[in-house]
């Protein structure tokens, strides 16, 4: 390592300082201007200002290190001697743009200032060089109006404020007559050029500055510090990106897309990011500069508009779409300018993408061979696989609608699913009802930046502007929300809040639906109703043979398998549940809740004169009376698991759970059980406990009432004994919960054996069954060597064990737990991400003792954290056997599995040279 930093890295010529891996130094953009210039394509030439930069600029109050001036000053020459040309120089002016680019994208955060280096003299020099008067004062007007707003902050303070400048553009279109900004002539832009400067000084006090290097240094300092406007920090928040990280400053030959008719700028993806087709994806405008195609106030022509129109281009542009994806073996999001016949690459990133996208080009590229089967499991990620499981509308509901006339309009189809809710016209309501419990749809001429928290809240966006790549489409397909943008047809008025199509008008808090698999927009609810992989899978209402989504879906499902270690149970207590789950490729289930099945029908009567009962006695003759209520349940899960493991938890909750609380349901059970209503309310006041999670629950119960455990058993090996009959095989695991003490287990332990032997002997039937615990109380995990010589098996019950663990009462944690995780004293909730310094902590100790007493113990998580991917990578690295989780968790549960198997894997063995690059690109896809 060189003793200075290098803080400036040039790119040019074909040959570059920096490269694609370099995106935490260079950011996104820097590193991949390199790595374009490396590969030999055609990248105007300029330099990076590293993000440590960054970081150094807000450690010194803001100041730059010593050698930075000169480093800039030395790159600045090194573009003009590559270009010929000089900056400030008034014959031959080059011109920069000035560029953010942090290590994550962030579309649109931070601030970009193009044309820099123009000034009242360089202006002339751009003129006699192009001879052309229009486009040089178009440059000029746009830079003072990107510096006055970026750099100088004339921009609106209020949201209804408008624009300074946009005034300023409005007022002459009005004394000349005209609407459009492209009829204004020079004489007319240098009048703007004018006006804005005049502006400037006037609320500023200063003038508009005359100097390049004092533009340049000015624009530089104003995008170091948008790295901490509102904006930025909002963006950064929700994608859980550090503050320390720091954008670079990308200063770049300035190439034009404005220079007349044959000029032209666009942005496109290398496949389609919304459906995943293999097909290049994108927009263009002529004679535009900048984010004129992304700002949505044009509406750009599709890509396929440009192969015809001008077929040379559109073949460079298209063998540049293939150089890059053999390249980056990645579907890539570039941003282009036509600058006459001449095509420059401004800008390349891995696209962002829908699921049903990520998803279907992850496996068509391993068809294609340029990724392998590890390399496509690396880049879904797990919780993407919830948009393939998302429901669609119904669609004969749908036909229904839209023959009724309720099709309002169609739009662009920009983040597929279907969405139903009401409509709110500007993000802060969105934020504010979704808040309440509304679901909303947040209905917005165009968006921006500053509406990406109500974008996340709505559960569909629509825009009435914009094309596929304009921002709510980006963002959408980024936050994977249902998304229909540019429905030109929708007349949006945020005062009164209306938004009216042929005469039908939509007022905010009426419903709508809106599909973003065919951009439709259709007035009132419509009903939804399961994906095509559910459809296949769960209601085997569909071939798979018709359906192209479940395919893809299953071609990951199968890789998956391949590669991981852990198995994937599920949480379910009802035989529907359980074929659910099975049909998503759970191998067993991981927790039976009994107490669920009490709550059934003509269950919980019997239950309450069990609670209620005064002896024995009484008790025993409630449970023989739920007994065969509990053994036809069992009976219906075993069936339905056929022959896979089946984890089955005595009874759980504190027995009030079960009482009614209130006067009138106590009267009637007193009336229907013959006893006094007294008698029933002071039962239910003497079960009060003041902390039932720490109470008389959990194999507290089957130890003071032993006949409850007894009954359970009875019901589970009796079931299992009968299904075995019937010729299915049967695997029962009974599980004994919130055991701190080993001789807790013991003594149910007993029952449970005894109990066993007793219906073998009954039956003349034998099968295998475990008994085992749940890990979830500190002591349980701390004796675990103890507990082991018991337990056959150990299944963490993290809810519980992260409760009494941080002691954190999750019902009572809504107040507190969530500033905790924004005051990042939890780097994430709890009860969602296991806690691994804390609570891991307890579980590593109990599968190290565990295995001590008993190596072959079987191991096992069964609380909400099992379908979560970063504990199940957790638990995979601590040595688990299974995780189990909610059915419709499953899938995402294979999938992570499989990820953190690859992730433990030896490099070498599963992807040889791309095995450094995973990280890299899971943070970049953030
Ligand atoms: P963002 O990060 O918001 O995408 P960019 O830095 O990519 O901002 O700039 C936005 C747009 O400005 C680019 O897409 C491109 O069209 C235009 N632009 C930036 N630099 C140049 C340049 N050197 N020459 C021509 N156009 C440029
Ligand atoms: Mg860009
Ligand atoms: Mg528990």
């Amino acid at each position: 390592m060189a003793a200075k930093s290098k803080y400036v890295y040039y790119f040019g010529d074909g040959k570059a300082d920096g490269k694609a891996d370099m995106k935490n130094l260079l950011g996104g953009k820097g590193a991949n201007l390199a790595e374009m210039t490396n590969i030999k394509l055609p990248v105007p030439p300029g330099f990076t200002i590293t993000t440590e930069v960054c970081t150094y600029y807000y450690a010194h109050g803001k100041s730059y290190p010593k050698t930075l001036k000169k480093d800039v000053e030395a790159a600045l020459r090194k573009i003009e001697r590559s270009m010929g040309m000089r900056f400030g120089d008034v014959k031959n002016p080059l011109l920069v743009s000035v560029r953010s680019g942090a290590r994550a994208s962030m579309p649109g955060m931070m601030d970009t200032i193009l044309n820099l280096g123009l000034n009242d003299e360089t202006v002339k020099g751009l003129i006699a060089k192009t001879k052309n008067e229009r486009f040089a004062y178009d440059c000029y007007r746009r830079f003072v109006q990107m510096y006055g707003d970026v750099v100088l902050g004339l921009k609106p303070v209020h949201k209804d404020e408008i624009d300074p400048f946009e005034v300023i553009i409005d007022e002459v279109k009005e004394e000349k007559g005209v609407t459009l900004d492209t009829e204004l002539d020079a004489e007319d832009l240098k009048d703007l050029v004018a006006r804005f400067k005049k502006a400037i000084k006037e609320k500023t006090g200063h003038d508009f500055p005359q100097d390049p290097m004092k533009q340049l240094w000015g624009a530089i300092g104003a995008v170091f510090g948008s790295w901490m406007n509102d904006r930025a920090i909002a963006y950064r928040k929700l994608y859980d990106i550090p503050a320390t990280w720091g954008t670079a400053v990308n200063v770049q030959t300035m190439v034009f897309g404005n220079m007349g008719e044959e000029s032209g700028t666009g942005v496109a993806f290398t496949r389609d990011p919304a459906s995943g087709e293999n097909v290049f994806y994108g927009e263009y405008l002529m004679n535009a500069q900048g984010e004129d195609v992304v700002a949505g106030t044009r509406t750009p022509l599709p890509i396929a508009k440009l192969r015809a129109d001008d077929p040379k281009m559109y073949n460079q542009l298209e063998k540049i779409r293939k150089t890059l994806e053999k390249h980056y073996r990645e579907v890539m999001d570039i941003e282009f300018t036509m600058q006459q016949d001449k095509l420059y690459m401004l800008q390349c990133r891995v696209g962002k993408r829908t699921a049903f996208a990520a998803i279907r080009i992850a496996v068509d590229m391993v068809k294609e061979k340029l990724i392998s089967e590890t390399e496509a499991l690396r880049r879904i990620e797990p919780h993407q696989l919830n948009q393939l499981l998302r429901p669609v509308f119904d669609s004969a509901e749908k036909d229904q609608a839209v023959g009724n006339g309720r099709l309002l309009a169609k739009g662009l189809n920009a983040g597929p699913g279907a969405a139903t809710g009401r409509v709110v016209f500007n993000a802060s309501d969105a934020e504010e009802w979704a808040k309440k419990g509304e679901q909303v749809i947040l209905t917005r001429i165009e968006t921006s930046p500053e509406d990406i928290r109500g974008m996340d809240a709505a559960v569909g966006i629509l825009t009435a502007r914009g094309g596929m790549t304009s921002h709510a489409a980006l963002v959408a397909r980024q936050m994977g929300k249902v998304c229909v943008a540019g429905c030109s047809a929708l007349e949006i008025s945020y005062v009164p809040r209306t938004m009216s199509v042929n005469g039908q008008v939509v007022r905010e808090g009426d419903w709508i639906s809106i599909d973003g698999t065919t951009g439709e927009v259709i007035n009132g609810k419509v009903s939804t109703r399961p994906s095509e992989v559910l459809q296949v899978l769960v209601d085997k209402s569909l071939d798979p043979k018709d359906a192209p989504i479940y395919q893809t879906f299953a071609s990951v499902m199968a890789w998956a398998d391949k590669y991981r270690r852990l198995k994937i149970r599920t949480n379910a207590d009802q035989p529907d549940q359980s074929l659910n789950a099975v049909a998503f490729g759970a191998q067993g289930i991981g927790l039976c809740r009994t107490e669920h099945m009490f709550f059934g029908e003509g269950k919980i009567g019997p239950m309450r004169e069990m609670i209620l009962a005064d002896t024995p006695e009484g008790r025993k003759a409630a449970l023989a009376r739920l007994l065969p209520l509990q053994r036809k349940d069992f009976e219906g899960i075993f069936e339905a698991m056929d022959g896979r493991p089946v984890t089955i938890r005595t009874i759980d909750p504190p027995l009030h759970e079960f009482l009614p609380h209130d006067e009138k349901s106590q009267r009637a059970l007193a009336a229907q059980m013959g006893i006094s209503y007294e008698k029933i309310r002071q039962r239910v006041d003497s079960l009060h406990e003041f902390n039932p999670m720490l109470g008389f629950r959990g194999c507290r119960l089957g130890i003071i009432y032993p006949e409850i455990t007894e009954m359970q058993a009875r019901a589970i090996f009796e079931a299992a004994a009968n299904v075995k009959k019937r010729g299915i095989d049967v695997e029962p695991e009974v599980m004994i919960p919130l055991v701190g003490h080993v001789k807790e287990l013991e003594d149910q332990e007993k029952i449970v054996r005894r109990v066993a032997d007793e219906v073998f002997k009954a039956s003349g039937s034998k099968f295998r069954y475990l008994v085992g615990t749940m890990i979830e109380i500190p002591r349980g995990a701390l004796t675990a060597d103890e507990v082991a010589k018991v337990a056959e098996f150990f299944s963490f019950g993290t809810n519980d064990l992260t409760q009494t663990t941080l002691g954190v009462s999750r019902d009572d944690a809504g107040r507190f737990l969530i500033p905790y995780v924004e005051r990042e004293i939890y780097a994430k909730d709890p009860f969602e991400a296991i806690d691994r310094t804390g609570v891991g902590e307890l579980m590593k100790i109990a599968v190290e003792k565990g295995r001590q007493s008993r190596p072959k113990i079987k191991l096992g998580i069964c609380g909400e954290h099992g379908g979560e991917p970063s504990s199940i990578e957790f638990c995979h690295q601590i040595g688990l056997d299974y995780v189990s989780c909610s059915p419709f968790r499953v899938p995402i549960a294979r999938l992570a599995a499989a990820r953190a198997a690859l992730a433990d894997a030896k490099p070498a063995k599963v992807a040889r040279r791309r095995a450094p690059k995973r990280k890299r690109s899971r943070t970049a896809r953030r």
